[in-house]
């Protein structure tokens, strides 16, 4: 790991095979990002490199200038960097605007440019692991499978509303503890035929019948967490067969959510696909291949995520 303050070293900025890309947070330590980074460098043969590097809050500016002075092809980045980074890079794609966070950082003719990929991440595993997760994907926008329930407010929260209006979901029931926060989101994202309701708990098992694709963003039921609560596990016996459980936790793999979901014969998807997918988009534009997420690299992240649980 190296500190972020420190002196360019050469000019590794540009895109290809000896670039060198990071994922910089504060911590940084517990960051899976060189894992998945790491094994394709290795399995395309690339001499480029993936590095972490702790940045301190207030000093992200310092690593953009050592991107600028092309030290870098790109970066990650990732707590409690992401709404600083929007505001420091010199561009910003639509997607990190409208999710109001970069994690993804890369140098376009000498500026630092910005965007955001875990909405990608979401659909991309979706896509991978449930194909007809959305009719939308087919052209079809007046498809009867548009009416998704959402649990959470927070940050992740706003990448999978942005995927899901992107993909044709024109009804969507946000979740969450504090009202307040999925009300202003509801708001915030709601726009054109997309409409994002701050539901409350008590009427969630009447929309039951309804709900085409449940996404789980809160950390219910992450390791250390409290688990899901019981109302909304309860939700699921109501369920179209078709419907389809998402959740974007991935420690543990199978969360009580997706065991309640499978158990009602449901399709799921589970959360270690989106952090796999997001990967793709940025590696492709530091290092000038797109990689591919296949069974190998999955087992790789999983052989680690269960050693660190041991
Ligand atoms: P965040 O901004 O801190 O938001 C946390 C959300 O969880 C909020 O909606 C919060 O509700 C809710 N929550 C927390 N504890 C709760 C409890 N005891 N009961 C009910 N609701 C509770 O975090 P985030 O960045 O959105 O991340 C959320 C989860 O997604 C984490 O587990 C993270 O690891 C995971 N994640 C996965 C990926 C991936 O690639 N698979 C990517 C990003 C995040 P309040 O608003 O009421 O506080």
């Amino acid at each position: 790991m190296t500190d972020a303050s420190n002196t360019p070293t050469g000019n590794h900025g540009a895109p290809g095979a000896s670039a060198k890309a990071f994922v910089c947070g504060w911590p940084i330590t517990h960051s899976r990002s060189p894992l998945i980074h790491g094994y394709w460098l290795k399995q395309y043969g690339i001499a480029g490199s993936y590095e972490k590097i702790a940045v301190e809050p207030g000093t992200l500016d310092r690593l953009i200038d050592r991107l600028r002075a092309g030290e870098f092809a790109g970066g990650n980045v990732t707590i409690p960097h992401k709404e600083e980074a929007l505001r420091l890079v010199d561009e910003a794609d639509a997607a990190a605007r409208a999710i109001g966070a970069v994690n993804t950082l890369f140098v376009r003719d000498g500026r630092v440019a910005g965007t955001n990929t875990d909405w990608f991440g979401f659909a991309a595993n979706l896509d991978r692991q449930v194909p007809d997760w959305t009719d939308a994907a087919s052209g079809d926008r007046c498809a009867p499978r548009s009416r998704a329930l959402v649990i959470g407010a927070g940050g992740a929260a706003r990448g999978i509303l942005y995927a899901l209006i992107g993909r044709g979901f024109n009804h969507i029931h946000l979740v969450n503890r504090t009202v307040e926060k999925a009300e202003a989101l509801a708001a915030e994202f709601s726009r054109g035929t997309a409409r994002v309701v701050a539901t409350g708990f008590e009427t969630l098992s009447e929309l039951a019948p309804s709900i085409d694709l449940l996404v789980n963003t809160s950390s219910m039921g992450m390791v250390g967490q409290p688990a899901m609560a019981q109302p909304l596990l309860d939700l699921i016996a109501g369920f179209p067969g078709h419907a389809v459980v998402a959740d974007i936790v991935y420690v543990p793999l199978e969360t009580g959510l997706l065991a309640a979901a499978r158990a009602h014969g449901l399709r799921t998807a589970d959360g270690l696909g989106m952090l796999l997918h997001q990967a793709v988009p940025g590696f492709e534009k530091w290092f000038g291949v797109r990689p591919e997420v296949s069974e190998g690299l999955r087992h790789h992240v999983l052989a680690d995520l269960a050693e660190k649980q041991a």
